[in-house]
């Protein structure tokens, strides 16, 4: 475990800021995405490359208008990038990934960096990837990266103990790591461990639904601030720690955003599929909200209003002080 002040006296001393990004890419961007200025991208930051519960927008058999509309501007499954400065020229930035989505094909081209792209055209596109938990939403990416596809050169996973069994023990995922493509790093929960010398991650273990693994939130805190990523988490009130207090201590809080009313899902009794309710959490962390703190939720089922911009749910939430996530976003860290 480091102390934040020796790790930022590190961090001053080794990596410091980067030059800004060097233009656009020569891919065009997913239609539904807005351009970002360059000037945002310096790192370290966060950016959202996925905002939607684990079947996706649309999601199979769904044919709603909401649906619908995604099938021609599709959202993708929660996840982030990070991309954190290091030491040398342009190209010596690191760049790593936040859940394996069954969308990760096309998500990764969100990262608009040539450097990124270089990267990944030579087979390690990521210098880690942490991971949640063994629900379909957050590791069936993991696919995309073996020898029917990317043939990813070595790189590690941070996650549990559990999910690490997971992954060893199953294929097709256990091929993943007889080839040696997925290292698992010693990595413990609730301490923060330093990442590359770059930031510093934390995991910490949260109720929900274990069926094939544990699951947990992460924090990742860099020079100048800490942003947490909660995606999944069946009650607040089952966690042996305050959701107020956990986010009075970051800057940046992604939150399982997934109902926004318990009847939202037609013939699916919500306790089959518990989650906070976005009003409730809202009226925990009201207290939270204002000043440079932001409060986003993430992991929207596609039942779920605030995927609708214009909905009352939505400018409810945004009038609230509260945000809704959205594939692009950049987060300076
Ligand atoms: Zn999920
Ligand atoms: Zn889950």
């Amino acid at each position: 475990m480091v102390s934040r002040r020796a790790f930022l006296k590190a961090v001053a001393a080794g990596g410091g800021a980067m030059a800004a990004g060097t233009g656009s890419a020569a891919l065009p961007r997913a239609r539904a995405f807005a351009a970002l200025p360059d000037a945002l991208q310096t790192p370290p930051y966060a950016i959202v490359l996925g905002s939607v519960q684990d079947g996706g927008l649309p999601q199979a058999g769904c044919y709603t208008d909401r649906c619908n509309r995604a099938r021609v501007n599709p959202r993708y499954v929660t996840s982030l990038g990070l991309v954190m400065p290091a030491r040398g020229g342009p190209d010596s930035r690191r760049y790593y990934l936040v859940d394996a989505t069954p969308d990760l094909r096309v998500q990764m081209d969100l990262i608009d960096d040539p450097a990124f792209r270089r990267r990944a055209q030579a087979r390690r596109p990521f210098d880690g990837i942490f991971l949640t938990h063994a629900h379909m939403g957050h590791y069936l990416g993991l696919a995309y990266l073996g020898r029917e596809s990317m043939g990813m050169l070595p790189t590690p996973v941070y996650c549990t103990a559990a999910m690490r069994g997971f992954l060893s023990t199953n294929g097709p995922w256990r091929l993943l790591v007889d080839e040696g493509r997925i290292l698992f790093p010693d990595i413990a929960p609730n301490v923060w461990t330093t990442i590359d010398g770059a930031f510093q991650a934390r995991m910490t273990l949260v109720p929900h639904r274990h069926e094939y693994s544990d699951t947990v939130a992460w924090e990742f805190r860099a020079i100048r601030r800490t942003l947490l990523y909660l995606p999944d988490i069946d009650a607040w009130n089952r966690w042996d720690r305050r959701i107020e207090d956990v986010v009075r201590e970051v800057d940046v809080a992604l939150l399982d955003g997934a109902f926004f009313r318990p009847d939202e899902v037609p013939g699916r009794p919500v306790e089959t599929i518990p989650h906070p309710m976005i009003p409730d959490t809202m009226t925990r962390l009201a207290h939270l909200t204002g000043g440079d703190r932001r409060i986003v939720f993430t992991h929207l089922n596609n039942t779920n209003p605030v995927l609708d911009e214009g909905s009352s749910e939505a400018i409810q939430v945004r009038n609230r002080g509260f945000e809704i996530a959205r594939e692009g976003t950049i987060y300076a860290l």
